[in-house]
């Protein structure tokens, strides 16, 4: 009851909003409330939905001008103990591609993403035993992402799910760049759904350390798994509170042999909407346009609605998967710098150099340290 009158009062607030303010407010970066957010999320009209779009470009344009940096990905073991019901890699999903990686196939595979002319290399594994139940295991996941630092030159991302903290701290001591682990939702109702069996709380606390450990953070959530708009607005005041420095929408891809297996994607417009919110909140953070979703495809409407990062390029041939969609344009080169760049130039944009990401890099970690002190 309490909850309805909550969301009534909400509603009546929201229907008085004007979206030039609200637009206004975020061109001007002032902050905006839960209910300025659920209102820009609730758009619907085309012309205003343009509008939102304009203000979230020109907010990129303000702090990155036409450059995109563009991340390699490697998912070098799809094995997981775990059971999130929106996933294919679920531990007792038998229908899934499943592998993990050698040390020497993920270097081939990091060496050649290097080599087309990615700006980091985004190391991702599932929960998996072999890291998680062997002995030194986490050593061996600590010197691997060294090596592939070392080797290639570039910036490093690790996701490896929640680890025990003295991991962090090492990878933070060997120079990792970031640590990415997704919370999907703030609802914690919805989280045990999604996440069984799982801690909400560490799950969390485990970015706050990390960027306490000076790694960089990025969080993110999913669209179209029933979560509801207070919900988004409310995950992205989380992110703003953590200082998460990059900031994730996906949508949901119902995946073979999961629970969720027979629920719809939902539609695109949704996802290009939040991309759009988060740029007006997170206006200098980095804001990833995932290939994982739609391909190639699906890449521009993302970055005219304000993403600034093209993730999840993945070397062909190499027996590598992607997460939502397993082989999506796989194979067949499209998840590749060369088949991303005509894209980018067709909106206007260009990839980065190399040493604009390291720079931005840096300035973030001295930033962190600066903190510290
Ligand atoms: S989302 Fe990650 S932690 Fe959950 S089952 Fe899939 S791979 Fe494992």
């Amino acid at each position: 009851m309490e909850n309805d009158k909550i969301l009534c009062i909400m509603a009546r607030t929201i229907s008085s909003f004007k979206l030039e303010d609200a637009l206004g407010k975020a061109y001007d970066q002032q902050s905006l409330s839960k209910e300025e957010i659920v209102f820009l999320l609730s758009l619907k009209e085309e012309g205003e939905v343009k509008q939102l779009f304009h203000v979230a470009r020109s907010l990129r344009q303000r702090y990155f001008g036409d450059k995109i940096f563009l991340y390699g990905f490697i998912y070098f073991s799809t094995y997981c103990r775990n059971y999130c019901t929106f996933c294919s890699y679920r531990a007792p999903n038998k229908l899934c591609q499943r592998y993990r990686k050698t040390e020497g196939e993920i270097m081939e595979a990091a060496q050649s993403l290097a080599e087309s002319g990615v700006h980091l290399i985004d190391l991702t594994m599932g929960e998996d035993p072999f890291y998680y139940l062997k002995d030194n295991g986490f050593k061996s996941l600590v010197e691997l992402v060294g090596r592939v630092k070392v080797e290639t030159g570039l910036p490093a991302m690790v996701s490896p799910g929640v680890v025990p903290k003295q991991v962090l701290i090492d990878l933070a001591d060997i120079g990792v760049d970031w640590y990415a682990c997704y919370q999907e939702t703030h609802n914690q109702q919805l989280f045990r759904w999604l996440r069984p069996n799982q801690n909400y709380e560490s799950r969390l606390e485990e970015k706050y350390f990390a960027r306490q450990s000076g790694l960089l953070v990025e969080e993110g959530i999913l669209a179209g798994v029933g979560e509801s708009q207070i919900d988004i607005a409310t995950s992205m005041h989380a992110m703003q509170d953590m200082g998460a420095h990059q900031v994730r929408v996906m949508s949901f891809i119902p995946q073979r042999g999961s629970p969720m297996g027979d629920w719809l994607s939902p539609p695109r417009i949704q996802e290009m909407i939040i991309i759009a919110v988060l740029r007006l909140l997170f206006p200098d953070r980095l804001i990833p346009a995932s290939l994982d979703i739609d391909g190639v495809r699906g890449l521009q409407e993302r970055l005219k609605a304000g993403a600034n990062v093209v993730t999840s390029l993945i070397p062909p041939h190499a027996g590598l998967a992607g997460v939502a969609q397993a082989s999506l344009n796989v194979d067949d080169g499209c998840r590749t710098v060369k088949a991303v760049l005509p894209v980018l130039e067709e909106v206007g944009l260009r990839a980065a150099k190399v040493e604009d990401y390291g720079r931005w890099i840096k300035n973030e970690k001295d930033e962190l340290v600066k903190k510290d002190i």
